[in-house]
């Protein structure tokens, strides 16, 4: 097997061995990432950087300190500020933007220093491509070209962590952060053949993650495995006093039941899933679901059965309005964030202009996409005098019920299972032109936005264009090592996850 087929729990077993240095690691990540530029994955790259900060991690290793992951190179979507590397949000808003901190994903993540004395010692390898401010679900809004599936090159990768999931699944990282605010985390991990989760709201901190959508928006990990992002997500998490909603710290070990049993102790080997009750809510197995999706989450449920788990129709009545509601919301909180990016605070700033007003509409015209813009609109619309009440209250309303929705399917059920979306990866181009049919894409994926729940995305087939096909799984509140476990216990059942790209590999 070579490096980058390789889980990263395992090539922290090679880098304690010393079987590999961590500079050779990431030199040997660097070359793929060269020779994998097609893709579109990468939006900066810094090769010596990453390489001192991969000398750094094996005088770590040498000096017998190493944590878990010191020395393991992982890529940053482009939303969290890095020093070193620019900082855009895949928007020409921010070209060339050097940010003067490291976000605090980026530093619990990163190697130790004065400043950051209990970094995890990870090397970056460069920040990925997504979606501009991370608004979209395909990746074709970056304001630097959309990124290429792995899988098949004329395919999206999906969005907005779309350059995360392409670096993975071509093997030119070993993992990576994504964001997700509405599914930019599950969509294209399940669109590439990877898993990642979506921690319940609070978890990551947000400080320097660039604002979409604060209410909603959450960083988490995208890998090859379950256990891959049990240990990626146990070093991002943490209490931040600068994030205001960040949680406080429970120190979890989120791997810490991966190979246990539901039942604790026990001794059925062969059922290690007894005791789970799985809800399939019946709205996301309705009308709209392509086939081949709805047989491989049908059959991945059925190996959840053969694993013990018991399966039970659940309801979440309020499916279809999380779309309107989140289209409302989510361009309500942009149009606030982005107001920062005027050519004075933050941002690009027009050569000539009449006067100040000319100066930010000329700054904000230059520097924004249509997506960008088009939420702008929205979001100042639903949110201005005479029309709040109708559109922006109303969607906190119904907010609140969908929340309601999902603790009265948790009464019966501990996990809940349906796709991640519709169908597979769709053609590049061919959503682009009608902007709601590609919100229609996120129906299943919002409604854990917006109730702040955990939620993730595992491998479960593919279909006859041998596209990967992804399956979620939702817990309640603060159940992520739960949601973990059950999707580790199917990793061990299943080979899914261990499928490479053809084009990538
Ligand atoms: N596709 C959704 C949107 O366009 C979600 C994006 C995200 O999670 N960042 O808003």
């Amino acid at each position: 097997m070579s490096w980058h087929q390789l889980p990263i729990a395992l090539m922290a077993k090679a880098l304690a061995a010393k079987e590999v240095s961590s500079v050779e690691l990431t030199q040997y990540f660097l070359d793929r990432i060269e020779a994998g530029k097609h893709w579109n994955a990468y939006l900066d790259v810094s090769a010596h950087l990453s390489l001192d900060q991969a000398s750094k991690a094996d005088k770590i290793i040498a000096s017998g300190k190493a944590g878990k992951l010191t020395g393991i190179p992982v890529a940053h979507k482009d939303v969290f500020v890095t020093r070193g590397w620019k900082s855009t949000a895949a928007s020409k808003m921010l070209e060339g933007y050097q940010s003067p901190f490291d976000a605090t994903v980026v530093s619990n993540l990163g190697i130790p220093d004065e400043l950051n004395p209990n970094g995890a010692g990870m090397v970056c390898l460069g920040k990925t491509n997504m979606d501009e401010f991370a608004m979209g679900s395909s990746n074709e809004n970056s304001a630097y070209g959309p990124v290429l599936n792995p899988w098949n090159s004329e395919y999206v990768a999906g969005g907005s962590s779309g350059g995360s999931a392409a670096a993975v699944a071509a093997g030119l990282a070993p993992i990576a952060t994504g964001t997700d605010t509405g599914g930019s985390i599950r969509q294209p991990a399940a669109f590439c053949g990877l898993t990642g989760i979506k921690p319940s709201y609070g978890r990551v901190s947000r400080y320097g993650m660039i604002a979409y959508a604060s209410s909603l928006d959450q960083a988490g990990p995208m890998g090859k495995t379950a256990e891959d992002c049990a240990l990626l997500l146990s070093a991002m998490s943490s209490h931040d006093p600068r994030d205001s909603t960040s949680l406080a710290d429970s120190g979890e070990d989120y791997g810490r039941y991966l190979t246990q049993s539901w039942i604790k102790d026990s001794a059925n080997s062969a059922k290690p899933l007894e005791g789970l009750r799985v809800g399939l809510p019946k709205e996301f197995f309705a009308e709209g679901l392509a086939l081949e999706v709805a047989n491989a989450v049908n059959a991945a449920a059925k190996a959840l059965q053969q694993l013990g788990a018991e399966l039970i129709e659940v309801s979440l009545p309020k499916t279809k309005l999380s779309i309107p509601v989140y289209y409302v919301l989510a361009p309500a909180e942009a149009s606030s964030n982005l107001s920062r990016f005027d050519g004075v605070r933050y941002g690009h700033r027009a050569n000539e202009y009449r006067d100040l007003s000319d100066m930010y509409k000329k700054s904000r015209t230059e520097g924004f996409g249509a997506e960008v813009k088009r939420r702008i609109l929205v979001g100042t619309y639903v949110l201005c005098h005479g029309y709040y009440d109708a559109y922006y209250l109303q969607a906190q309303k119904i907010r609140r019920i969908i929340a309601a929705d999902f603790q009265a399917a948790f009464e019966k059920c501990d996990v809940i299972l349906g796709p991640v979306a519709p169908d597979v990866a769709w053609r590049l181009g061919e959503k682009s032109k009608d902007p709601v049919q590609m919100y229609l894409e996120d129906i299943y994926t919002l409604s854990t936005n917006l109730a702040g729940l955990p939620a993730m995305s595992v491998p479960c087939g593919f279909n006859t264009s041998n596209l990967p096909i992804g399956m979620q799984l939702i817990g309640n509140y603060f159940s992520e090592a739960r949601l973990l476990q059950v999707a580790h216990q199917y990793q061990q059942n299943s080979d899914w996850h261990l499928r490479q790209a053809s084009e990538g590999a």
